[in-house]
């Protein structure tokens, strides 16, 4: 049976050690569904000319990330590489080229919410990175070629935000922005309904997206797992209770995810 393919709105680091909602629902999630063989992570925070995947067997955790606490830089996330998934993907994806990173271990964005789902930090643990010389569009069609990963036992996890603008979140804190809230709906809207084209062209789905996507790297994320959708599937949503100029909004595809009571 398929492995349901996820997306996780990571938000901040600090998510990886405070209790709260969203670390929960990570957690809750891991619960639910079926235990992986390996994980594939496509996150916001491996950004290349090229694509490229982790190939060391010992990933290091990178901390990249200032002005947090210390504690934040002293975890440690060893979760084991797989370089024979690595070798996969990179046939998967050809012929377009990817190049096996030896040196790459992983990033928050991948660490932040594994440390939460797989605390134990032994289930293989691979990223590819996004290829930013590439079109929404683009990143959504290679992604498509990853689809037999999720028969083969592999958790493919997109980590972004759908709404992510730090700059204004910087300078005025958490209000409820409404441009804000009006594209993560929309957003919602073409997942829920399968418009992943319609979502690809985000910049015309709300006059002010671009004040909710104001730079790709934490929308694309998004795109891998809808790209590995198929037809008989739907989308659960959890996640985004707190409207900000992040969203948390995360979803489950292949699987009925049912949201914990509190406690
Ligand atoms: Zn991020």
């Amino acid at each position: 049976m398929a492995l349901p393919t996820l997306f996780i709105g990571h938000g901040s680091p600090m998510n990886a050690i405070e209790e709260n909602s969203a670390r929960r629902s990570w957690q809750s999630i891991a619960e639910q569904i079926p235990r992986p063989k390996s994980v594939l992570c496509i996150s916001a925070h491996w950004e290349t000319k090229g694509l490229c995947v982790t190939n060391s067997s010992t990933p290091e955790t990178i901390h990249d990330f200032s002005g947090f606490p210390q504690a934040l830089f002293d975890l440690q996330y060893p979760a084991p590489g797989n370089p024979t998934l690595a070798c996969r993907i990179s046939t998967l994806l050809d012929p377009e080229p990817v190049r096996l990173d030896d040196s790459r271990g992983l990033d928050h964005g991948a660490w932040s919410i594994l440390m939460a789902m797989y605390p134990n930090a032994n289930i293989p643990t691979v990223q590819l990175s996004l290829d930013m010389t590439k079109s929404p569009e683009i990143h959504y069609d290679l992604a498509k070629r990853l689809a037999p990963l999720r028969d083969e036992g592999v958790l493919v996890i997109g980590s972004g935000n759908i709404v992510h603008n730090l700059g204004v979140f910087l300078t005025h804190g958490h209000i409820n922005f409404n441009w804000a809230k009006r594209f993560n709906e929309a957003a919602k809207r073409c997942i829920a309904s399968k418009n992943h084209r319609e979502l690809i062209k985000f910049e015309q789905l709300d006059s002010e997206a671009k004040l909710s996507v104001p730079t790709l790297e934490h929308f694309l994320p998004v795109l891998y797992p809808l790209a590995l959708q198929r037809s008989e599937e739907f989308v659960s949503f959890f996640g985004d209770a707190e409207p900000k100029s992040f969203f948390m909004t995360s979803f489950i595809i292949g699987a009925a995810y049912k949201i914990k009571p509190k406690g």
